[in-house]
């Protein structure tokens, strides 16, 4: 990390200087990607969550890429909420996997007051295990939030998935504003925002700028920024949209990295349609975050050993779990020792 080249942190960008960081040579962005990165990150490093569906399907919503939606026929199998000991049973895997966070999402436009002493009790079982804990539920309100945060969620995620101009042409039943009121009660409850969108999805270039000047405009910038390439599934309204150019797509990472120097921008769902070449692309971009396990929600991901097979051939490690100041030396210590066993079982010595 250098802080000499530490840029100030900015939440007034205009379309016309995003639009015009879009425009730069490929080159020309990329260094400067990198330049941020390394003032802000060891580049180096990226941090690992593992995703969980503790509740899959039959979402009375109607985003046009997600297979969830009760409203398209993609063959998806419905699941019941998935029971506590079964949610707390994978949260063990996926530490033992070198998982620093779990990550867990329902299918839901909003949690039903009976469904929270669950999702509660799965927050204080994930946490206990010394794991950051995440969840995706859809629409909060200023209760439910905070009933999140006093059970010790750390992050929110709730994407705002596109520009304002293109959102209507993706989801209908739900408002732009509606997603930024849910944003702003988990800010107030003082959790950790975990918000980004989709790319690839027929937007132009201008919505890619509009949705990372949403973003970086925001008081305090999104912790971690999720950056997703459509994965397209059959059944779905888009299933048949075109590629996105992966230019365009490392382009959004860089963008993002620039705009948002202090936030980990997450490369997610469509990493399995990625190859190793773009992947490491996506690094160099700024992405210092990925999630990895068997599933993405419901879209397939690269197997956790290929990923880490990439990571050994990047010479990239794993972002240990940040330990806050409330927490015991004594836990800091357990953790990290259970981070590196975790770690010495998934490396081999190449030098032996
Ligand atoms: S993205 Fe979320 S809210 Fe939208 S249909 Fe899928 S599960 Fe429902």
């Amino acid at each position: 990390m250098n802080a000499s080249f530490a840029p100030s942190i900015r939440h007034d960008w205009t379309r016309a200087e995003i639009t015009a960081l879009f425009a730069l040579p490929f080159s020309d962005l990329m260094f400067q990607a990198q330049s941020v990165h390394r003032a802000h990150f060891n580049p180096n490093e990226v941090q690992v969550s593992t995703l969980c569906s503790i509740k899959t399907g039959a979402c009375p919503e109607d985003c046009a890429y997600c297979p969830q939606s009760a409203r398209y026929d993609t063959g998806l199998e419905r699941e019941k909420l998935m029971a506590v000991e079964k949610v707390i049973e994978e949260a063990k895997a996926a530490k033992a996997s070198g998982a620093t966070r779990f990550c867990m999402g329902a299918a839901w436009r909003s949690p039903k007051n009976r469904d929270m002493p669950y999702v509660t009790t799965m927050v204080q079982g994930v946490k206990a295990l010394g794991l950051e804990t995440c969840m995706t539920l859809g629409m909060l309100d200023e209760a439910q939030a905070q009933e999140l945060a006093d059970a010790g969620l750390d992050y929110y995620n709730h994407n705002l998935d596109t520009s304002p101009e293109y959102y209507g042409e993706i989801i209908t039943t739900r408002t732009y504003q509606d997603r930024l009121t849910t944003l702003a009660n988990v800010r107030k409850a003082g959790m950790k925002v975990c918000c980004g969108g989709i790319v690839g999805m027929g937007e132009e270039e201008s919505d890619r700028a509009g949705l990372l000047q949403q973003l970086a405009n925001m008081a305090e910038h999104p912790e971690s920024v999720p950056i997703n390439m459509l994965v397209k599934v059959g059944g779905t309204p888009l299933e048949n949209e075109a590629d996105l150019d992966p230019f365009d797509f490392i382009r959004t990472i860089a963008v993002a990295r620039i705009l948002m120097p202090q936030s980990h921008v997450r490369l997610s769902a469509g990493r399995e349609q990625m190859n190793e070449q773009t992947q490491a692309m996506a690094f160099l971009a700024g992405a210092n975050s990925i999630f990895y396990g068997e599933k993405l929600l419901t879209t397939p991901n690269p197997e956790a050993n290929k990923d880490m097979q990439l990571f050994s051939k990047l010479g990239i490690k794993p972002e240990a779990y940040e330990v806050h100041e409330d927490e015991s030396e004594q836990e800091a210590s357990i953790v990290h020792q259970l981070q590196e066993a975790a770690m010495d079982s998934l490396f081999y010595n190449a030098a032996k």
